[in-house]
């Protein structure tokens, strides 16, 4: 009799375009803990398909941190620079099947077009139809045409998009020749199995059109959960644009006790000063994801936790 294996598999996919900071520690330890308490399986992946914005130092740095706080990933970990054949092939067969046009205009001229909800520029569908004369392609987009998307996400709850007016004729190969995050992700989790994704959520505008993508290729949708961003006192999404700090791993136990209380878990006071072992035991016997809030982003949560974990270094 054949025993069917653990059905759940989720994963981390960082980019690493600088350290781990308690933003990504929230999604690691989201992701991470709802894999395991379904026992399930969980990957790590770099997405460093934006290679100009990556580096291989913060990639190692981002692995070393991943360690010290004592996560554990299955298998070895997937590097997107690495994956450049499986796009070109994704993108092929959405060439095949007519769902992509190349695009010649440049960034200058699509500067007066319409801009989405999240500020991303909606694409005024000139070269949808065939390029201009004597134009150049220079990327490649997918046409959405009147697609709506509904899914419902774990946490967020419903989410529908209509994807003409949300997102456009979005990017698949850039005109730098890269391929784009959207593209990559998709071909990625299809890849790899990934059965549910749990991630922060500033991509959740961008899954409506990966499920789009998934659509499109004929691969499945996995289930979505998108966790409450941790922003600083500006409001702003701790980043590496915004100069958050990195997790402090030399003492990892208070940051990761911060990650679970903004998650919404309860951990005892008597957890704190314990081990990053122990805090695991703890957390993976009483992970609950319906603790989680949606949001809106808990403005300053990350900030405090930030200086909680200095503070414990003095
Ligand atoms: N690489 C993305 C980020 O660090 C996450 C992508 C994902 O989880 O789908 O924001």
């Amino acid at each position: 009799m054949t025993l069917v294996k653990s059905v759940y598999r989720g994963r981390f996919a960082p980019s690493p375009t600088g350290p781990l900071h308690f933003g990504s520690l929230v999604a690691a330890a989201g992701s991470f803990l709802e894999a395991r308490a379904r026992g399930g399986e969980w990957l790590l992946r770099m997405e460093d398909v934006d290679q100009p914005r990556c580096s291989m130092a913060a990639a190692d740095e981002i692995v070393r941190a991943l360690e010290a706080f004592g996560f554990a990933w299955d298998g070895e970990v997937v590097w997107q620079s690495r994956r450049t054949e499986a796009y070109a092939a994704a993108l092929e067969r959405l060439k095949a099947a007519g769902r992509v046009f190349p695009c010649g205009c440049t960034r200058r001229e699509l500067a007066d077009s319409a801009i989405a909800p999240d500020g991303a520029t909606l694409y005024p569908g000139t070269c949808r139809h065939g390029l201009p004369d004597g134009r150049a392609p220079r990327a490649w987009r997918i046409a959405v045409g009147d697609t709506r998307i509904s899914f419902d996400d774990a946490i967020q709850g419903r989410i529908a998009s209509d994807l003409a007016s949300e997102a456009g004729d979005f990017i698949l190969l850039r005109a730098d020749g890269l391929f784009a995050y959207q593209l990559a992700v998709v071909v990625d989790d299809a890849e790899a199995g990934i059965t549910h994704v749990v991630r922060g959520a500033d991509l959740l505008t961008s899954t409506p059109r990966q499920i789009f993508l998934q659509q499109c290729l004929g691969v499945p949708t996995p289930g979505y959960a998108h966790l409450p961003v941790a922003v600083n006192a500006a409001g702003e999404k701790l980043s590496k644009q915004t100069r958050a700090a990195p997790v402090n791993i030399s003492r990892p136990g208070p940051a990761l006790i911060a990650a679970l209380e903004f998650l919404g878990q309860r951990p005892p006071q008597d957890l704190r000063g314990a081990t990053v072992q122990d805090i695991w035991v703890w957390a993976m016997a009483n992970w609950q994801l319906g603790y989680v809030p949606c949001g809106p982003a808990q403005a300053g949560i990350g900030q405090n936790a930030a200086r909680w974990d200095n503070r414990a270094d003095t």
